[in-house]
């Protein structure tokens, strides 16, 4: 059960709703974010959620039947939008493109695909300072010295920044350069990670594990926001499964299915979920049509040449390409 609290509930009103709930055999969890209180109430015995809804502080109750409560879409029904700032924002049902290099490299890399990026309208670049890499000999990116080169130029071409995020010591100094932290497939578990992006006021966007159920993406996005920050993104960016003519197999499915069981908006990352450059464009368009609410892809000035992902990534010929189409798939879309 999620109990709305209005804006003039007291902490006496507060503890009046947790003895109710208690006398009902329910536990209750006070969440604050930033934009709302919430109690979140776990119990299974049957409760007469009318006499708890006419209790002095409360805005709604709602009865929350799915394992996850914040991000369930049995609470709150309409899209979630995430606002960037500028007018820039991710909102469900619309359209956002958000595309990058895998890795920053340098400035000159950085500043042509700025450029790039500007010219097609891509208001939101992407770019790892911190890569976490399966071999520890691999290039694994330039630190905060280069997200913060990476932020200077995007915000001198009117752009917004998101980049991964892998330890939690990392979070306070990224936090003037990043609009949106990343959590990569390899940490979507990381709960330690996951309770302390509870505790910023930036949006977050969650990988699903690369051998995670969608409820378990949906449950690491309700640690962050019973932890107190609402502004969340669920991106599928493939799975591992059996195949192997391909990096991953990117589930589309569970474009349709997270955005019937969540609020949240779902972004698709193509790029890592086929890992081949000629599929990336395709399964971008594939992934509108699905109903995703934005897709992120990588590319580089020269991409045979990129330190990290070269295989996926587009040149910007290519990039130009998959924004057009998959702009149109979105306008047809919207059209149904
Ligand atoms: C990335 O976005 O470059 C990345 C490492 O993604 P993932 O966590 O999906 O592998
Ligand atoms: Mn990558």
């Amino acid at each position: 059960m999620i109990i709305t609290l209005s804006e003039s509930a007291t902490s006496s009103d507060i503890e009046a709703i947790c003895k109710a709930l208690s006398a009902g055999s329910y536990s209750a969890s006070e969440v604050r974010t930033q934009f709302g209180r919430y109690l979140v109430a776990i119990g299974s015995s049957e409760i007469d959620i009318r006499s708890i809804g006419s209790l002095p502080g409360i805005k709604d109750v709602h009865r929350v039947s799915d394992s996850y409560k914040l991000v369930s879409k049995k609470w709150k029904v309409s899209p979630s939008t995430v606002k960037l700032g500028n007018g820039i924002e991710i909102a469900g049902g619309g359209f956002t493109i958000i595309a990058g290099p895998c890795s920053i490299e340098s400035e000159e890399q950085v500043r042509s695909i700025a450029a790039h990026l500007k010219e097609t309208g891509v208001s939101i670049m992407r770019g790892g300072a911190f890569k976490p890499r399966t071999s520890p000999y691999t290039f694994r990116g330039l630190g905060l010295e280069g997200l913060k080169m990476f932020h200077a130029i995007a915000r001198d071409s009117g752009m917004k920044v998101i980049s991964e995020v892998v330890a939690t010591a990392d979070i306070e100094a990224m936090y003037d350069y990043v609009d949106i932290y990343q959590v990569g497939t390899r940490n979507t578990q990381n709960f330690n990670l996951l309770h302390e992006l509870g505790r910023i006021d930036k949006p977050v966007m969650i990988k699903r594990g690369m051998s995670g159920t969608l409820d378990e993406l949906l449950q690491s996005a309700e640690y962050v926001f019973s932890n107190g920050n609402e502004a969340l993104l669920l991106c599928e960016r493939g799975i591992r499964t059996f195949e192997k003519a391909y990096r991953n197999t990117l589930d589309l499915n569970s474009v349709p299915v997270l955005k019937e069981k969540s609020h949240l908006p779902v972004i698709v990352d193509p790029s890592h979920g086929i890992g081949i450059r000629r599929f990336v464009e395709p399964m971008s368009l594939a992934a509108v049509m699905a109903g995703a609410d934005g897709v992120i892809y990588e590319v580089h000035p020269a991409p045979e040449d990129a330190l990290s992902d070269a295989d996926q990534t587009l040149n910007f010929e290519e990039s130009s390409v998959l924004v057009n189409r998959a702009r149109q798939c979105a306008a047809l879309r919207d059209g149904f």
